[in-house]
């Protein structure tokens, strides 16, 4: 059929220069949208790619490489991933990975000498999407313990073992308020929930109990195996003597809710409080990496399913009763601030971990060692806030009704995006819309705003804001109307003692409350244009273009990856 020829000839030119493409460009297109070539849906087409070595490739050639992973091919050629613009998503995370770094509050849990004397700088960030695509940033290789990070995954582990009801009979699923380490129990004896250490290590005894014949050993090794398939096998889950030891030796207090449960409400069938008790010590003392954990956390974003390998590792319905324990109770005694500022299921863990789940679209895990006073890391925690700051991960940013506040979704394309909203304006403004006017209006006084901050206008800057107008309002003018309208302007800022710049940005911080998200970044947008058609932005339009960005209630952070995309289009050219 032509359209499909058509279809893959695109595919082909996408990444081929003069009739050709080579297998390193094949693999840069890949790692630029975060996917390694390893990736399972990519097999064939690396093997194949192997055997063309250093060979260029043509499009016939090209055919017969992706020919049985085309779907993948095309969504990867095509940025259709699950996050379209990869680089550009992985530059705003960097910004918040630096801005959160100088930040050296809280202290080491200092309970065991392993995590006393690990180093606090290290500071590491790692994110995969539901589609695989990976971002690694700082310290995310280095081994740790996952404390409690291992409670939501035991929690998995026991209900797939034991069902809900069975395992909930044991263990409530309510948030307890208190210290994660505290003794109380619910008024029905139960401890609150599987994420404090009480409800923990009910969970422990429950899975002991159900393995009467196998050691504490033997039984972590089985929950080991699942984190191993929960990661993909990115990594080697470790197990740490050392950590093990030490946490047995000081284990004073787990060992006094141990008691408290088994003279309580006892423990399940009668299970041995020791092995109970090393079971949930030995969890603690699993190893990984933010790296792993990353991967980990995106499989649970993905309804159990592993991006990276493409297993169904847990049963989706199990994934959901895992995130709601994590929301309400995976951050301590700060779980509901938590889900108040961030609204995301997480997990933290003494050792400086965090765990957290963008459902349908990410895992991401930090490490730092430092805590907070509920022993939750500093970064990580920071990191969690800045993150959805400026994305629209909070649970209830799906109420904006298409209005975010001007965080983004990166699950849309910029490009897409635009292109839809733009062609909507157009089509409008044909017919003499009035908010489209109001629209066009603005963006044209911005662009005429900027080029009077040094005082005056030139022709050729009267031009780039012509060709700015028709390009992305989608209204042509003429060139005389401009210069009127300019000059008009300039007039007004010799004779007024309030400069008609300070009019402008009075008047789009009142009217942005009326302007939907798109429209406001349209009319930054055509201000940016006109700043950078010199091939710079010099201070005094950098300053503007900062004031009409807070008037326009943009976030400073989005103004600067603006600057830097517009910087870098530049430089291509
Ligand atoms: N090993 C620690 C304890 O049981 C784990 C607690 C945690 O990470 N919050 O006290």
């Amino acid at each position: 059929m032509p359209e499909d020829t058509d279809r893959l000839r695109a595919l082909f030119d996408a990444v081929a220069t003069d009739g050709f493409t080579s297998a390193e460009a094949i693999h840069n297109c890949i790692s630029e949208c975060g996917l390694s070539i390893d990736d399972h849906r990519l097999r064939t087409m690396r093997t194949r790619l192997q055997a063309q070595q250093q060979r260029p490739i043509d499009q016939e050639a090209f055919t017969d490489i992706v020919r049985d992973e085309l779907l993948t091919v095309s969504r990867i050629v095509r940025r259709q991933l699950v996050v379209p613009d990869w680089p550009e998503f992985c530059q705003a995370i960097r910004r918040i990975y630096d801005e959160v770094a100088p930040d050296r509050s809280g202290a080491n849990a200092n309970y065991i000498p392993i995590l006393r004397d690990a180093d606090p700088e290290k500071w590491g960030v790692a994110l995969c999407s539901v589609d695989g695509q990976r971002f690694c940033l700082g310290d995310v290789d280095v081994y740790h313990s996952i404390q409690s990070v291992s409670k939501p995954l035991t929690y998995a582990y026991a209900l797939s073992k034991e069902g809900e009801e069975f395992t909930h009979a044991h263990v409530g699923m309510e948030p307890s308020g208190r210290p994660f380490n505290d003794l109380s129990l619910l008024p029905d004896l139960r401890p609150f929930n599987p994420c404090v250490n009480a409800g923990a290590i009910m969970i422990a005894g429950i899975v002991a109990s159900g393995s009467p014949d196998r050691s504490a050993r033997e039984v972590t090794q089985d929950i080991m195996d699942l984190w191993t398939a929960l990661c993909g096998g990115v990594g080697e889950v470790r197990f740490s003597e050392e950590t093990m030891l030490s946490e047995r030796a000081t284990a004073h207090n787990n060992f006094a809710i141990a008691y408290l449960l088994q003279g309580r409400k006892g423990l399940p069938r009668n299970v041995d409080l020791h092995k109970t008790l090393d079971i949930y010590l030995s969890c603690c003392s699993i190893e990984m990496t933010a790296s792993m954990l990353s991967v980990a956390a995106a499989t649970l974003a993905n309804g159990g399913v592993c991006p990276v390998t493409g297993v169904q590792v847990l049963p989706t319905e199990l994934v959901k009763r895992t995130l709601a324990v994590m929301q309400f109770a995976g951050m301590y005694d700060n779980a509901g601030a938590f889900t108040f500022s961030v609204g995301l299921p997480a997990k933290s863990g003494v050792a400086g971990a965090v765990m957290a789940v963008v459902p349908n679209l990410m895992g991401f895990a930090t490490f730092s060692p430092r805590l907070d006073a509920y022993g939750n890391s500093v970064r990580g925690v920071a990191f969690c806030r800045q993150l959805v700051d400026r994305f629209t991960f909070h649970v209830y940013d799906s109420l904006s009704g298409g209005r975010t506040g001007c965080k983004q979704d990166p699950r849309e394309s910029q490009r897409n995006r635009k292109h839809r909203d733009l062609s909507d304006l157009r089509w409008a403004l044909s017919y003499g819309d009035r908010y489209a006017s109001k629209v066009r209006d603005l963006a044209l006084t911005s662009m005429i705003d900027i080029c009077l901050g040094d005082g005056d206008i030139e022709d050729s800057e009267l031009a780039v804001i012509a060709s700015t107008l028709e390009d992305i309002v989608g209204s042509p003018i003429e060139v005389s109307e401009l210069e009127s309208l300019a000059r008009n302007r300039q007039a007004q800022a010799l004779a007024s003692a309030i400069p008609p710049f300070e009019g402008l940005v009075a008047r789009l911080a009142q009217e942005q409350v009326h302007l939907d998200d798109n429209a406001r970044e349209l009319i930054l947008e055509s201000a940016f244009r006109v700043a950078c058609a010199d091939g710079e932005v010099e201070p005094q339009e950098h300053e503007r273009l900062l004031k009409i960005a807070e008037a326009l209630a943009i976030h400073a952070g989005v103004l600067q990856l603006e600057i830097d995309r517009f910087q870098r289009k530049l430089a291509k050219r």
